[in-house]
């Protein structure tokens, strides 16, 4: 048998899988739907305008993921971000603690990850398949590669069920996860029009949150960029809608919100993450079956965080180390 591990997606939990095979010494690739990789830790270019459109910041619980960030900030591609937020005591100003941004873009934080690992994007994998020799994925073009020794699927909760369609026992386990979809609304304003704080939370029944962009370090951008998630009830209510009405309902909200004058923002496009929060997770770090030598990780195995996601891709690829070394 071959040691070529196969990688299914290019978030942050299978770049962190992919990265302890391959210090451990085994060949990995990786297989990513999207032409770039970092998932739902994600920066959009709209013109020359960096939005997070995804993950907002990050924080760290586990001393691994801490070295993680620390690892993070001496090579450049995370800092510090201290927005305005309003205190829990009252009206007065307080600072966030702790939280972490990628720099330039909350997509940075996984570029050390990818480094020296086989990457291939715009490879969205249709099915796995097994025979003797190993385990062999296959494209919506009808190609495939292998065979590889072990599969790392690392995709959200709904795809990783169809992907292991085929192990019954496994898809079975994952159907108890429960993920939410999210519209991301990116704005551009040419003049500062939001009160005083950088971070606004749970504001009505349709805006979960709400944050200056630009008040993130190295965003360096004239004027002001704005990020608004919808809350999970009102986007599965719009799901189907399409893109520019819910911009323009979304913007309309916030506004009202906000008393803003009518002003027009120069540039506003909103992004459906369809498996976008875990509302309810498996409730362990991820899951290997050594006989057959396949396994899942993504954050809805442990939480709902990008800390989840990378704790868990790791502990997969651990698992995987032991079993076909
Ligand atoms: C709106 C929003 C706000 C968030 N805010 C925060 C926050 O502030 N802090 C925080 O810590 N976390 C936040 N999160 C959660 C965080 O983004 C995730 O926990 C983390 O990025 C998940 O990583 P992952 O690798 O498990 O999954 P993903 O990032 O979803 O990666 C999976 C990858 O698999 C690829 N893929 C899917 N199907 C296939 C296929 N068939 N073939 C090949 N590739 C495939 C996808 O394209 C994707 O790149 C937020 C998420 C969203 C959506």
């Amino acid at each position: 048998m071959t040691s070529r591990t196969a990688v299914i997606g290019a978030g942050i939990a299978g770049l962190s899988c992919a990265r302890v095979l391959r210090r451990a010494g085994h060949y990995v690739e990786v297989f990513e739907a999207d032409r770039i990789i970092g998932g739902r830790m994600a920066t959009m270019r709209i013109g020359v305008v960096p939005y997070d459109h995804g993950a907002q910041y990050i924080t760290s619980r586990s001393a691994r993921f801490n070295d993680f960030i620390q690892e993070l900030i001496a090579s450049g591609y995370v800092a510090q971000w201290k927005p305005k937020l309003k205190s829990s005591e009252g009206d007065e100003q307080a600072t966030a603690a702790n939280w972490f941004v990628g720099v330039p873009g909350m997509s940075s934080i996984v570029r050390p990850l990818a480094e020296s690992v086989r990457i291939h994007t715009a490879r969205a994998v249709h099915t796995l398949s097994r025979d003797k020799k190993g385990w062999h994925v296959w494209f919506e073009d009808q190609s495939s590669v292998g065979p590889f020794a072990a599969v790392a699927v690392c995709v959200p909760a709904p795809r990783a069920q169809l992907l292991l369609g085929p192990l019954d026992e496994m898809a079975d386990h994952i159907s108890k996860v429960r993920m939410s979809p999210c519209w991301a609304l990116m704005v551009r304003l040419e003049e500062r029009i939001l009160p005083d704080q950088d971070v606004y939370s749970d504001m009505s029944e349709v805006v979960r949150w709400i944050a200056r962009n630009n008040t993130k370090p190295g965003r360096g951008t004239r004027g002001e960029t704005v990020v608004v998630h919808a809350s999970p009830s009102w986007t599965r209510e719009t799901e189907d809608a399409d893109p520019e009405s819910v911009a323009e309902e979304m913007w309309g909200e916030v506004s009202h919100i906000f008393g803003l004058p009518p002003v027009r923002p120069s540039q506003m496009t909103a992004h459906l993450w369809k498996h976008g929060l875990v509302e309810s997770s498996l409730g362990e770090s991820f899951i290997f079956s050594t006989e057959a030598r396949v396994g899942v990780a993504g954050d809805w195995c442990l939480g709902r965080l990008g800390e989840h996601a990378f704790e868990s891709g790791f502990g997969l690829g651990r698992a995987i180390t032991q079993a076909i070394d």
